[in-house]
């Protein structure tokens, strides 16, 4: 029998569509499936709360699919390269596959990683399994890595169709003997207070949920995606985000699953809008790979001088969702509540809290990173630097979103507001969005008393718009 090869699973828990471990089941080859938590590497990044819940569930999703197929999925934690050596040593592996990430500090880690192992003689071969196009393989016509979005999915997707997806292969050979492994429980992924109660209803993580997902997005969203995706009221959007993160599914697959629909439904309503989310996605990763500093530090060098506010207090009204402005706060217990927000909430909420608030954009980015069940490196700075103005292609800093107008724009019947703010839910939808400006009569009758029952609104926004203006002139000066 040949030696083993040890698969490194990171954010790949699937086994259709995967590369290394497709490269890895050979015939006769025995295959050490291992996923190695050592959170520690990817600081100051590591998954935050809701990640380390999704992650549980996928390693356990995971686990079982291998055992179901004759094998087993290994798990260590500690130091990779040290836990990678011993199971080398243990199985006698010849060889180390896996699929590649692209956040700066995993980049580091597994460069080095790679240097070690073949130093000591152990093949060593990585793969493209998360996007469509990797960062490298992307530039303009100057050589140089794209800042604006439409001419780098014009650019990538021209004459462009991916291979197939691979399928799951069947037979995976064993080893010998299996080297010692820990449970997923044994991990402690999961909250020691139980705030994820409502999080099982709401996911299935996995590579079936990931399934289930794209299925039911075919079947009933899909051909309203390009009117429904900015209605949070609505089930306009497909919810992939923490599968695709984790690695559940592939982009590849996606595409594929959506060409398909295509060819049998004969209609392409909504599915060149969807494919070009998918391009956001690598538009992010592109922008992380090649301006790794982003992830803390704005793109555009002047926002460095920004006069920003310090205020705790005005972050931990925002984070609890008790800002007085109604679709900022539907938002904000929908992510503490859910773990996911929805597209066009983000962008309320990131806006309020950098234009009405003033504070700086790394306190969002922070507490989306750990209260988001899909939180991802490259997707949540690119986010939060577009809604702060200071990034590739992003929103001006002088165009600063109205709360209630987009409330009343995007929740028009107010059915969004109504389920996430309820102690305002009997208010007539054309007072929903401003309480603060209902006849006290209407807010009687509706049983709302402002300051007591419901928050006044943290700031005035005629006098904030105009602060942040204010602001952001003292660094265009400069
Ligand atoms: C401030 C802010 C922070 C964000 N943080 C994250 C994050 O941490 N992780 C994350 O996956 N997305 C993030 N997004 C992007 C977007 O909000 C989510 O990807 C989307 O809401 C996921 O829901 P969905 O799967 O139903 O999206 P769909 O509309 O169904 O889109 C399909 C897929 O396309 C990708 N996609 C869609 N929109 C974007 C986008 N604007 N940028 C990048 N990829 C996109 C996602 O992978 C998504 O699953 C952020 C956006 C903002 C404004």
């Amino acid at each position: 029998m040949s030696s083993p090869v040890i698969v490194w699973f990171r954010r790949d828990f699937r086994l259709a569509d995967n590369p290394a471990l497709w490269e890895a089941v050979k015939p006769g080859v025995p295959v050490v499936p291992v996923y190695i938590h050592a959170p520690e590497e990817e600081s100051p990044w590591q998954p935050g709360e809701a990640s380390l819940w999704w992650l549980h569930h996928s390693l356990t999703d995971f686990a079982k699919r291998l055992r179901n197929r004759g094998s087993q999925l290994i798990i260590r934690s500690g130091e990779t390269l040290r836990e990678l050596r011993a199971l080398v040593s243990e199985t006698g592996a010849a060889a180390v596959y896996w699929n590649r990430l692209y956040d700066p500090a995993t980049i580091e880690r597994d460069k080095s990683v790679k240097a070690a192992l073949k130093e000591a003689n152990v093949e060593v071969r990585s793969f493209n399994g998360a996007l469509l196009f990797e960062p490298w393989t992307v530039e303009n016509k100057s050589g140089q890595p794209f800042q604006v979005f439409t001419p780098f999915w014009k650019h990538c997707t021209r004459e462009f169709e991916p291979p197939d997806p691979l399928p799951a292969r069947r037979g995976i050979s064993t080893p010998d003997s299996w080297p010692a492994t820990r449970g997923v429980k044994d991990l402690d992924l999961l909250p020691k207070i139980p705030w994820d109660s409502e999080f099982h209803s709401v996911w299935s993580p996995g590579e079936e949920g990931a399934r289930n997902n794209i299925k039911s997005f075919l079947k009933n969203t899909v051909s309203r995606y390009s009117d429904d995706r900015n209605r949070p009221d609505l089930t306009g959007t497909s919810r992939l985000s923490p599968h695709l993160h984790f690695g559940e599914i592939t982009p590849r697959q996606v595409w594929h699953e959506i060409r398909k629909h295509e060819e049998k439904t004969g209609s392409k309503s909504g599915t060149g809008k969807y494919l070009a989310e998918i391009g956001w996605r690598e538009f992010a990763h592109h922008l992380v790979y090649h301006f790794p500093h982003t992830t803390t530090r704005p793109l555009r060098a002047d926002f460095e001088e920004f006069p920003w506010r310090e205020s705790e207090s005005f972050l931990h009204v925002w984070q609890r969702g008790m800002t007085g402005y109604p679709i900022v706060d539907a938002g904000m217990r929908e992510l503490w509540t859910t773990g996911w927000m929805h597209n066009r909430v983000r962008m309320i909420v990131a806006s309020f809290l950098v234009k009405h608030l003033r504070l700086h954009w790394t306190h969002g980015t922070r507490w989306f990173w750990d209260t988001l069940v899909d939180a991802d490196l490259a997707s949540n700075t690119m986010g939060w630097q577009w809604s702060a103005g200071c990034g590739a292609d992003a929103a001006p800093y002088f165009r600063i979103f109205n709360p209630m107008l987009q409330g009343a724009k995007f929740d028009p019947k107010g059915e969004y507001v109504r389920k996430w703010v309820p102690e305002i839910q009997r208010l007539p939808v054309k007072h929903l969005n401003a309480p603060w400006e209902t006849p006290a009569a209407v807010l009687n009758e509706a049983g709302v008393r402002l300051g007591e029952t419901y928050p006044k609104p943290l700031v005035d926004h005629k006098t904030a718009r105009e602060e942040a203006l204010a602001a952001f002139a003292t660094i265009r000066k400069k």
